[in-house]
């Protein structure tokens, strides 16, 4: 079991109130049309399951496996597919639903590996955003809320496995 301090950062109020904002906004967007949202495991699990329940369109729910992090707290810079999705998106709405930007480069590689399938149209949404530790220019439609540079769990997000099952983004105070 990990010994992490962890400290609250956003409360699950906060979060259950802004995916219902998010989804109203996405709602609005996808005007009832049919919809492949994609959920980027596993720390976007959370995330996505409240998220495709806030919005009232057609949605086919599908899962990638990607990985950046190897039990580390920073980047390895190297983004790794490790399972793909089942249906094609080619001609269809997109929605990517992300659990953080943080360099950017795993929305990224996102936006280019979903377009090269010929999508009719990509959206990007992300609950979290820590705009100082971008490392390239990253095309955003929606966030929920914009966080410091520093290491976050919870509501999906893991410290080596542990921690996804808070209910609120906690703050890691000390790592060991
Ligand atoms: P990026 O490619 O933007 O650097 O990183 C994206 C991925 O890194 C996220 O989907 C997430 O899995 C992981 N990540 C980035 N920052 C954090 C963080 O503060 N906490 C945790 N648990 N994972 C993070």
């Amino acid at each position: 079991m990990s010994n992490l301090q962890i400290s609250q950062l956003i409360s699950e109020e906060q979060i259950q109130t802004r995916v219902k904002e998010i989804g109203a906004e996405l709602t609005k967007k996808f005007n009832s049309d049919e919809v492949v949202a994609i959920c980027v495991l596993k720390g976007s699990i959370m995330f996505f399951s409240d998220l495709v329940r806030a919005i009232d369109s057609d949605i086919i729910c599908e899962f990638m496996g990607l990985s950046s992090y190897k039990d580390a707290t920073v980047s390895s810079g190297e983004v790794k597919m490790t399972s793909d999705i089942n249906s094609s998106v080619a001609g269809r709405h997109v929605l990517i639903v992300e659990d953080i930007i943080d360099t950017g480069l795993t929305m990224n590689y996102l936006q280019q590996n979903i377009k090269n399938r010929n999508p009719k149209s990509i959206t990007t949404v992300s609950l979290l955003f820590k705009p100082d530790a971008l490392k390239e220019e990253c095309e955003i439609d929606f966030y929920g809320f914009k966080i410091p540079n520093d290491f976050v769990v919870g509501y999906g997000l893991d410290y080596q496995g542990y921690h996804r099952n808070l209910p609120f983004i906690g703050q890691v105070a000390s790592l060991n």
